[in-house]
């Protein structure tokens, strides 16, 4: 859905389900989260994570900042990733589109 605001056109969270789909469809772990802080890049499956209870904490290699939190309720997970300014999440070699036929 297009959403009208001054000048220019938004759209709706709904154009986001695929590029996201990409995001959480994979393992995350292999996934190089930036940190907010310092800005060292690191593999999330090198981060320092505490928890379990009441959610799970990662911080940063570097500086120790808090990169992401993630609590899971009944019904519900959160995942707040304020302290990581960027999360690049590799793609599969066999869902990468083949660039070869252009
Ligand atoms: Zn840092």
């Amino acid at each position: 859905m297009v959403m009208q605001s001054g000048g220019g056109a938004e759209y709706d969270g709904n154009l986001l389900s695929g590029p996201l789909a990409d995001v959480f469809a994979v393992e995350v772990t292999t996934a190089v989260a930036r940190c907010g802080g310092c800005g060292l890049s690191s593999v999330v499956a090198e981060l320092a994570v505490y928890g379990p209870d009441p959610g799970l904490v990662a911080r940063c290699p570097g500086c120790a900042d808090v990169l992401l939190r993630l609590v899971r309720t009944p019904d519900s997970v959160w995942l707040d990733l304020s302290g990581t300014s960027t999360l690049r999440v590799p793609i599969p070699e066999s869902e990468r589109p083949d660039l070869a036929q252009t």
